[in-house]
């Protein structure tokens, strides 16, 4: 079957906004900012590559955001998938400015 240019640009313009469905089922997740970022050159199937790890602390982000609430590590951030409230892993520290916002109902 095919879409006309159209009925394809009809159902692009009616389908609802990214940014009202955050408004309306807005969930606090987090992400991770590496700290103290460090490159590690590897081999990649016969390919060198580089990957970047460090330390890691969590922000508060919306739904599946790169964008931490509290307004740092913009373009820095990895979405985890995990809810801001749910248990990290302990060595994750979570960033201070973040938790004002949205403190936990029972602190770790
Ligand atoms: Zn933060």
């Amino acid at each position: 079957m095919k879409i006309s240019r159209e009925v394809w640009a009809t159902a692009r313009a009616q389908r609802p906004s990214r940014r009202s469905c955050q408004t309306a089922l807005m969930t606090i997740m987090s992400a991770l900012e590496l700290i103290e970022p460090e490159p590690v050159p590897l081999d990649f199937a016969g390919a060198p590559i580089e990957i970047t790890t460090g330390p890691a602390r969590a922000h508060a982000v919306v739904d599946e955001g790169t964008t931490a609430l509290c307004g740092t590590a913009v373009r820095r951030v990895l979405p985890t998938g995990w809810e801001w409230e749910s248990a990290h892993p302990a060595h994750i520290e979570r960033c201070a400015s973040c938790l004002r916002m949205h403190p936990l109902e029972s602190p770790r």
